[in-house]
C-alpha cells in the first residue's frame, strides 16, 4: 500500500492536494537528501481535507528545487484519496491519525510498521505532523511527552502547546520513541497566514542542527494538558441553530477554543431533559468522567468546572466522526525534564 519514491516524482509541485492522486496512487514516502543525513520525518494530509501542510511543504520543496536542503527529509503524504474528495478520510477507511500505535490490524496497519521501520533505520532527528482545525483556535503545537527536546520543537512554532497521552495511535506518539516529535495545528485550511507560519517552521526545523541543552523558559510559554476527549453520545443527533436535533450547539460556539471559560458556561441546548449531561467526557484512560464537567440546567447543557476547550468545531461530520471538542487544564512547566 506504501509507494517509495527518492525523488520527487514528476509534476507533484504541480498538483493541488485534490489532485494529488494523478501523480501518486495511495499513500506515499518520499526520501530526499540534506547536507545533515539524519532525516526530518514531515507527514501532512493524514486528514484529506487539511490542505495546509502540502500548500506549505510545496512551497519550501519549490524553494530548494535546484539545491541541496539542509537535512535530510523524509516526507509522507498520507491520505491522497480523502485529498481527492476533500474528506478527512473515506467511507469504508479509517482515520490515518489513529494507525500508528504497533500491533494494529488491516492494510494501514501494514503500511504504517513498513513506514516506521524504513524511517527509524535512517535515525531521525525530528518528526512534524501538518494539521488544520475546522474550528477557530489559535496556532498550537501538541506534544505527547514532557521532554525539553519535544517542548523546543514545539516552541518554535507557537507559545501555546498542549500535551496529550489519548488518543495513543496519533503519529507524533509513534515517532516519541524515536525523536522529538510534534503535531502542528496550523487554523483552518484556506487561511494564507496557516500556511506561511508553516513554511517559516518547516524551513527553521530544517535548519536547527541541534537541541539545545537549557530548558524552554516558562514564560515562553503556555502548557496546557488535555483532561478529557468530549462527544456526542453516538444515539444523539446534533444541530446548529434552526434545526431539529437532540443537541443542538451555538452558532458561535468555536469562538471559545482556548478561553478560560468558568462555570456555567454554556456548551449547548437539549431538545428534552431526558439524555443525562449532554455531552459524553472521558478522560485518559476512558473513564466516563461527563458528569464531572457537565450538567443540564434547564435546556442548557453547561460546564461546572473551569476548563479550557480546544478543537471545537461546528462540523457534524467531525464531531460524528471525531470528537466534539477537548478539555484542557494549564500545566506548570516545571514538569518537564
Ligand atoms: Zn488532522
Amino acid at each position: 500500500m506504501l509507494n517509495i519514491y527518492d525523488a520527487i516524482p514528476e509534476g507533484l509541485l504541480d498538483r493541488e492536494a485534490t489532485d494529488l492522486h494523478e501523480v501518486l496512487p495511495g499513500p506515499s514516502l518520499i526520501h530526499l537528501e540534506g547536507r545533515h543525513k539524519e532525516p526530518l520525518f514531515i507527514s501532512l494530509l493524514l486528514h484529506g481535507n487539511e490542505v495546509t501542510g502540502w500548500q506549505a511543504m510545496r512551497s519550501i520543496l519549490q524553494k530548494y528545487q535546484d539545491m541541496l536542503l539542509p537535512r535530510a527529509v523524509y516526507l509522507f503524504i498520507g491520505n491522497v484519496q480523502a485529498a481527492k474528495e476533500g474528506l478527512r478520510y473515506l467511507e469504508g477507511q479509517p482515520d490515518y491519525n489513529r494507525i500508528w500505535k504497533a500491533g494494529g490490524e488491516g492494510p494501514e496497519a501494514v503500511m504504517i510498521r513498513q513506514l516506521m521501520e524504513i524511517v527509524a533505520q535512517q535515525k531521525p532527528f525530528a518528526s512534524i505532523d501538518l494539521h488544520n482545525n475546522s474550528g477557530r483556535n489559535p496556532h498550537y503545537a501538541c506534544i505527547n511527552r514532557l521532554d525539553k527536546r519535544f517542548m523546543y520543537l514545539a516552541s518554535l512554532f507557537s507559545r501555546t502547546v498542549v500535551y496529550f497521552i489519548k488518543p495513543d495511535t496519533v503519529q507524533s506518539m509513534a515517532f516519541a520513541d524515536l525523536c522529538p516529535s510534534v503535531t502542528i495545528e496550523c487554523g483552518r485550511p484556506g487561511e494564507s497566514h496557516g500556511v506561511e507560519h508553516a513554511v517559516q517552521y518547516i524551513d527553521a526545523c530544517l535548519h536547527l542542527t541541534d537541541f539545545p541543552e537549557h530548558e524552554v523558559a516558562s514564560h515562553d510559554v503556555d502548557l496546557f494538558h488535555t483532561v478529557a476527549i468530549v462527544k456526542v453520545p453516538s444515539h444523539l443527533s446534533v444541530g446548529l441553530p434552526g434545526e431539529v436535533a437532540d443537541i443542538c450547539l451555538p452558532s458561535e460556539l468555536d469562538q471559545l477554543n482556548f478561553c478560560e471559560l468558568q462555570p456555567g458556561a454554556v456548551l449547548g441546548s437539549v431538545a428534552q431533559q431526558t439524555v443525562g449531561t449532554g455531552f459524553l467526557a472521558t478522560d485518559e484512560s476512558g473513564q466516563d468522567i461527563s458528569e464531572r464537567y457537565f450538567e443540564i440546567e434547564g435546556s442548557h447543557i453547561q460546564t461546572r468546572l473551569p476548563v479550557m476547550p480546544s478543537m471545537l468545531t461546528l462540523d457534524k461530520t467531525i464531531i460524528k466522526q471525531d470528537c466534539l471538542c477537548y478539555l484542557m487544564e494549564r500545566l506548570d512547566t516545571g514538569h518537564i525534564t
